[in-house]
Parts: structure tokens; sequence; C-alpha cells
């Protein structure tokens, strides 16, 4: 029997379902590029239900017992005694969101023999050892441009946050005070800065393409130069390198994969090169930028302000000194998993479920890893190098 073994987030604290604000959430059906969205056999819920926590199940249930497979799901996640530890040996299928990754260590995957696929019900596969699943032919999977546009939503808004001094705003009228001097005194406009974008992937783009109205000056660094006609529409400069970009720019939006060549980017050296008061959103994830140097930098005033939904570990520790820097913009990882999202990339697991089941090839857009080599999008977004752990996996010596 096929055991399929999924890791979500918990349920509401006020319990499942949660009282839903919106009757409906608009029908997409098409990605910014053209692609469709994901194109199951169908769906068993109603897109704009809660799926991504441990009773909304990714809506999966349903279509997996008619299939005959075993279907476990949990959010325990942590310590050897965990669910996910004791069902990993034996499961076929890992499921799992960024938001409550799933960590797949070269260890666990060298205890999980019958693992063959392990998918994210979203986008950014890091907490995958891509290493050790090459090594075990196991292929990995996610939903490509799922929730893309819900994370550049995210960052425009993360951004303006930062720069109009909203948070520490709202705080004063929170707390009964009207002092409009402390609400401004590090409130700006956006207009006539210079953002710069660390990837121009999918989420990169988004972001550029919703910033362009603000009249800012856009840079950007990537690993392949964007076509110049995407360049001439929004006056985009492009920085091979990017520690001549931070020099220049007033913010960061981060929104690069996670890997080797992008750990740590941000340490106390190149943050040491922007300019005084310069902002960073980084929803692309937490090991992308160095803890305390963030920290140390907001202390000093070098930094203006950090925005991001991304930590690590996840969840972060009570006492993450993130949760208390001054300047902070931070939630917990949600910006990719709006409900709007969730219908979304919960379709896309059930498709690659059903191609899984069937016997049938997976989108390649969906692919990360293949066949014991780096496949589809993950050939385009990671690097792994032989005998090297990936950052972001859960490796202890990350
Ligand atoms: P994408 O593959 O379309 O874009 C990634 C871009 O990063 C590519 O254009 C690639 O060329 C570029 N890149 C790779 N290495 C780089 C480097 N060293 N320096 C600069 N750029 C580099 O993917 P996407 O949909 O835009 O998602 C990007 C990442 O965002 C994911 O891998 C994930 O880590 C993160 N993400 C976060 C959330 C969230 O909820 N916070 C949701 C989705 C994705």
């Amino acid at each position: 029997m096929t055991k399929v073994l999924a890791v979500l987030y918990p349920d509401p604290v006020d319990g499942f379902p949660p009282k839903y604000v919106r009757d409906d959430v608009p029908k997409i059906t098409k990605y910014p590029d053209g692609s469709t969205v994901p194109t199951p056999e169908s769906i068993d819920f109603k897109p704009g239900e809660l799926l991504g926590s441990v009773s909304g199940a990714l809506g999966l249930k349903k279509y997996l017992e008619s299939k005959g497979v075993e279907y476990v799901v949990t959010s325990d996640k942590e310590g050897p005694d965990s669910v996910f530890e004791k069902e990993l040996p034996t499961a076929d299928v890992v499921i799992s969101q960024p938001f409550w990754p799933a960590y797949l260590t070269a260890e666990r995957i060298e205890k999980a023999k019958n693992l063959k696929l392990a998918i994210t019900a979203g986008i950014g596969s890091d907490h995958v050892d891509l290493n050790a699943a090459n090594e075990h032919n196991i292929t990995v999977a996610e939903v490509t441009y799922s929730n893309s546009v819900s994370v550049a939503e995210a960052e425009v808004m993360q951004l303006l946050a930062l720069v109009r001094n909203f948070i520490p705003a709202h705080d004063i009228i929170r707390n009964g005070g009207w002092n409009i001097a402390d609400a401004v005194a590090q409130a700006y406009d956006i207009e006539g800065m210079t953002v710069g974008i660390i990837g121009a992937g999918r989420i990169g783009r988004a972001v550029i393409e919703r910033l362009k109205p603000f009249d800012v000056k856009l840079v950007y660094n990537q690993r392949h130069q964007l076509p110049a006609d995407v360049e001439k529409k929004f006056g985009l400069t492009y920085y091979p390198d990017v520690h001549e970009m931070v020099k220049v720019v007033d913010a960061v939006v981060l929104n690069a994969p996670l890997y080797a060549n992008t750990y740590h980017m941000f340490d106390d050296d190149l943050i040491a090169t922007m300019k005084r008061g310069a902002y960073i959103v980084n929803n692309g994830r937490g090991e992308e930028v160095d803890r305390d140097a963030i920290v140390r930098a907001l202390n000093s005033g070098q930094l203006g302000g950090y925005s991001g939904d991304v930590w690590y570990p996840q969840p972060a520790p009570e006492d993450h000194p993130w949760r208390t820097m001054p300047h902070e913009a931070m939630t917990p990882h949600m910006s990719g998993t709006t409900l709007s999202a969730q219908a979304r990339y919960a379709a896309g697991a059930r498709e690659i479920l059903e191609d899984f089941l069937e016997n049938k090839p997976i989108r390649p857009e969906y692919l990360i890893a293949e066949g014991g080599s780096l496949a589809g999008t993950g050939a385009k977004s990671y690097e792994v190098k032989k005998g090297q752990k990936s950052p972001g996996s859960g490796n202890e010596d990350n």
C-alpha cells in the first residue's frame, strides 16, 4: 500500500475551519507567462478554504483514500519521537510546505528507504537536501508559480510599510497616542528611490511590474540578464555583481532561491557597503542573510529597516532576535500561503500525485530533481555539489 505523509501547519487556535470573511476567491486560469495554473483531474475543496493546516489536509483526503493510499497528516515534525520521524521510514511520498518545513536532511533521507517523491506544496525546496535526494533517486517537485504573485504583492506592501514607517505609526494609535512627530521621524516617500531586486524570476518580475508605477529607479541582480525589451519597458539596470548593486540602492528586495551561492549573502561586510539607512525586504529564505548581522545593522542604524517572513529554523524559537529587533516588519512565513495561493498549490500537489500514482511524467516546470540530478525548474534555480549538504535542509552545520 502506498503511503503519503503530509507535514502541515497546525490548525487555527480557535478551531477548524476558521470563520471565512469572504465567500470566494477570484478565479485565475493562467500565470503571467501564459502557463496554466494546476490542472488536476478534479479537486475536492472549494477555493478559498483553509487547506494548508492539518484538518485542511491540502484537500487530498478523499482522493487518496479513493485510490487506496494511506494518507497520514501531521504537524508534529521535530525530534526523534515526532510523528514525522516515526512515519518517514515507511512513506513513499512526503508532502511539506515551506511555511512549516519538514526538513529532509541527508540523515532522514537515509532512513526513508521507501521514499520516491518529495512534494513541496508551494515554492522553494531548500528544506530538502537536494544532494541526498539525488543520491537516493528521489524526485523532488514543487508547484512552480503557484504563489509567486502572492509573495510579490506582500513584498511591495512590506517595502512600503518600512519606508513609510507604517507599523510604528500604527502602534502609536493602538496605544492611545497621537504624536505625529514621532510617527514621521522615520517616514519617507518611496518615489525617486533606487530599489534593487535580487532574483528577477517569477516573484522578482512581478515585484518589478508592481513597483514601476511608484516612479522608483529599478536595478536588478540575478544569474542571467533579462531580455533588452524587458529592461527597456521597466527602465531596468542590470548589475551582474551584487556587491556593486547594493552600493547604489536605497532598498533591496531579495527573492532568490536558497543554495550555497545565496547562503548568508547579506553579512556584515556586504551590509556595510550599503547606503546608511537602506532597507532590506527578504521573502526568499531566512538564511540568505546572516541573522545577527541584520540585528547589528538595525541597532547601529546602518539599516533603516528589515522586513521578511522567512526565518531559520521554522517555526522560529520564541527568543529569536528578529522578534524584538528595532525597525522590523516581520511576520511568520505566510506571504505564499494566503487562502488564494493555497487553492493553487493544493491543486498542484493533487496534479503531481495523480501523475505519480498513474506513472505519468510530472510537468517539467514542477520538477526540481529527478533521476539523480537537478531537473526542470530546479536545474535553473539551484546548484548542488556532490558531497555538499544543502543549506536550509536542517543540517546541523548550516
Ligand atoms: P524563480 O525560479 O522564478 O526565480 C528565482 C530567480 O532567482 C531566478 O531568476 C534565478 O536566476 C535567480 N537567482 C538564482 N541564483 C541567484 C543568485 N545567486 N543571485 C541572484 N539571483 C539568483 O522562483 P520564484 O517563484 O521567483 O521564487 C524564488 C524563491 O522565493 C523561492 O526559491 C523561495 O525560496 C522563495 N519563495 C518564498 C515564498 C514565501 O512565502 N516567502 C513563496 C514562494 C517562494
